[in-house]
């Protein structure tokens, strides 16, 4: 069993949980006798990445839940290629959320879930499909707390909504209790949580955060060059353009 970060962990974890015996199923299920996993991605920096993850889930016959936002610093969903990622891992038979950044507040007469509305609704009608999760990016204490009650989705967050479900995360590549394929392996939780950051796991194995990020930065930049310069008379010849 190889316990990294990287593709290739990746799948082994995903079959670790599959011999298990645990079925992947999306929020909005119920849960099927046995064992089952809500396998969630929260998408803050690349899409290139979800989409090479959602492959790899295709692969192994396992479903997941993309949550992507639309106030991402890094990425412009709407953008040909992001667009055309999300498309694709729709296309894979995996299912689309928000991903919704809590600490933004541009309107103070609108509500949390007013705004929360207004993303899900331009979300759900660009991908034609209807969007019931929410997941927070960077929650606050309300969230953390259950002080905010959102009313018409799902809220990975929500304590009466993940009743009796164990929640994991690989969030900034540290297991907080013990490593995702351990606690897979022992089957000793009837429903996980899972959620997983793309980002942390396209690399070999062997990079940071740090360093995992500045690829995320600059692989998005490499990607507008190439748009730009298929698209925009203006822009000239091809080069190589530095941000450091
Ligand atoms: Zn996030």
């Amino acid at each position: 069993m190889e316990k990294v970060f990287s593709v290739s962990g990746y799948q082994s974890l995903l079959k670790t949980a599959l011999d298990a015996g645990y079925t992947f199923v999306f929020f909005n299920e119920p849960a099927p006798p046995g064992k089952s996993c809500l396998l969630r991605h929260d998408i803050d920096n690349d899409l290139d990445a979800a989409m090479k993850i959602a492959e790899v889930e295709f692969q192994l016959g396992v479903k997941s839940t993309f949550f992507v936002m639309l106030r991402s610093p890094v990425y412009n969903l709407f953008g040909r290629h992001n667009h055309r990622c999300v498309e694709r891992i729709l296309e894979l038979g995996h299912q689309l959320a928000l991903h919704y950044d809590e600490a933004f507040y541009p309107d103070i007469d609108r509500s949390l879930q007013e705004m929360i509305e207004v993303e899900a609704e331009i979300l759900g009608k660009m991908f034609s499909r209807e969007i019931k999760v929410i997941s927070f990016h960077q929650p606050g204490p309300r969230i953390l707390k259950n002080e905010f009650k959102l009313k018409g989705f799902i809220n990975t967050y929500d304590k009466d909504d993940m009743k009796g479900i164990f929640y994991i995360s690989d969030s900034n590549m540290v297991w907080k209790h013990l490593p995702a394929w351990d606690l897979f392996k022992s089957a000793t939780e009837n429903r996980i949580q899972l959620l997983i950051h793309p980002m942390w796991w396209v690399g070999d194995g062997s990079q940071n955060t740090e360093v995992l990020w500045d690829k995320a930065l600059l692989d998005n930049f490499n990607r507008t060059i190439d748009q730009v310069f298929e698209t925009e008379g203006a822009f000239g010849h091809r080069r190589t353009v530095s941000i450091r």
